[in-house]
């Protein structure tokens, strides 16, 4: 299996302002035709430095590709380093300085001299032309090692890339096709899910699996590798099959759409409508369902009932009630969701109150403490849980935790009928 290294050139990468992006583009591309990412490395506009990096870059990996510092100006030095790294000589091309001259030409502006250096490349380089911009990008091969010189800017160096390096290097690796895919799977824990699965997962050993947690679902991811893109395609979807059937209706979502996503799709398919009451969670399961795209085909309203007066004068819960249990109640959530259903009226109504801290929790309630509610045409219900984290957290898990009740409930009813 090939290895390869990623060196991305630029002081302004080493402080807070500017993130290195081009090492995670470029992993990725790499990943799917099977090279794995050893190391990468950040290098400041430092020339003895960049020369030390490149050379002991190119004793590790098969392959190093270097992103950055090929501009005209005194600060851009990955030409002439690169070159002394692997003691080869700068060539000028007047082809490229005439390429550079027209460039300008067009833009109504004369080549500034010191453009001139664009036109010099390492001796023996195949050099990639450069459709949006000015520093062509070069591949070398030195020894039994890939050296590749991409500009910086992704939009340049993206293409560059795609069109030159990737068909080349997915030769040299043999044509290994790496194939992903994301389940999600929500109200299960981390080690419940491998539990159940591993025993599954084991039996493939083509694919990677990884197991994950994330804020408040499990990811599984799958990666399958193989000589044949349909192949790949096919053990990813068999070994999704048989994860999917072994976990059942906890896995929400098969592809690596979001929750908010599924909940929508199934409200469009089975043509209805719903409508939220927050309280805790302040808005955000309906900010959360209305991000997607066709939102207003199924979501008709979300009322935002913080102070008690809110939840009786807008959502038509009984001051009793709230005097009785607490707004932080069973008796609370299902009245919110009743008389949200009656306010909008829509097919489904949920709901959520609950403490989501640091303060207002006691003995009885605790922070985290959070009741979900629920109103269809046939009945209403709520449940209790209590959700660890701090105020974000619980926030989102209580959106994600209401989102889940509902969707599960759509898919009861849609089974039932
Ligand atoms: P130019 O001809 O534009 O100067 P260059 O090859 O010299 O190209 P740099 O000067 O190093 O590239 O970077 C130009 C721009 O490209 C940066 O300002 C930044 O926006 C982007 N860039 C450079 N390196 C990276 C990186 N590793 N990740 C993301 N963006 C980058
Ligand atoms: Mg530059």
């Amino acid at each position: 299996m090939l290895s390869a290294e990623i060196i991305a050139i630029g002081s302004e990468l080493l402080t807070p302002t500017k993130t290195d992006t081009n090492s995670l583009w470029l992993t990725g591309k790499l990943n799917e035709i099977g090279i794995e990412v050893k190391l990468k490395t950040v290098v400041g506009d430092d020339k003895m430095r960049l020369e030390e990096t490149i050379r002991d870059a190119l004793k590790r990996s098969d392959i190093v590709i270097s992103t950055g510092g090929l501009g005209p100006t005194e600060d851009d030095i990955t030409r002439t380093v690169a070159a002394r790294a692997i003691g080869r000589k700068l060539v000028y091309q007047d082809d490229l300085e005439t390429d550079l001259r027209e460039r300008f030409r067009k833009w109504g502006r004369e080549m500034p001299e010191i453009n001139k250096r664009q036109a010099f490349v390492i001796e023996g380089a195949d050099v990639l032309p450069n459709p949006n911009g000015s520093a062509v990008g070069m591949a070398v091969e030195t020894g039994e090692k890939f050296f590749v010189i991409l500009p910086g800017p992704p939009r340049e160096n993206q293409p560059m890339f795609e069109n030159f390096i990737l068909p080349k290097l997915r030769r040299a690796a043999g044509e290994i096709y790496v194939k992903r895919r994301m389940l999600r799977v929500g109200g299960v824990g981390e080690s419940a899910v491998d539990e159940a699965i591993a025993p599954i997962y084991k039996l493939y050993e083509t694919v990677e699996t990884s197991i994950l947690f994330n804020k408040s679902e499990i990811e599984i991811h799958l990666a399958a590798q193989s000589n044949s893109e349909t192949e790949a395609d096919a053990i990813l979807e068999e070994l999704a099959g048989k994860i999917i059937e072994k976990l059942g209706v906890a896995v929400f979502s098969r592809n690596g759409e979001l929750m908010e996503e599924i909940v929508g799709k199934l409200l469009c398919e089975n043509k209805k409508t719903v409508a939220v009451a927050e309280s805790c969670t302040g808005g955000l399961i309906g900010g959360r369902l209305t991000d997607i795209p066709g939102a207003s085909t199924y979501f008709m309203q979300g009322v935002i009932a913080y102070a008690n007066e809110a939840k009786i004068k807008t959502l038509n819960v009984a001051p009793e009630i709230i005097e009785k249990y607490g707004a932080v109640s069973a008796e609370v959530a299902e009245a919110m969701a009743k008389g949200m259903r009656e306010l909008a009226n829509t097919d489904y109504a949920i709901s959520v109150t609950g403490i989501a801290g640091p303060d207002g929790g006691s003995e009885e309630k605790p922070v985290g403490t959070v009741f979900i509610g629920y109103a269809d045409d046939a009945q209403t219900k709520s449940f209790k849980t209590i959700l660890p984290g701090d105020r974000y957290l619980i926030r989102w898990r209580a959106s994600q935790t209401a989102l889940d009740y509902l969707r599960r409930q759509i898919l009861k009813t849609q089974t039932t009928e």
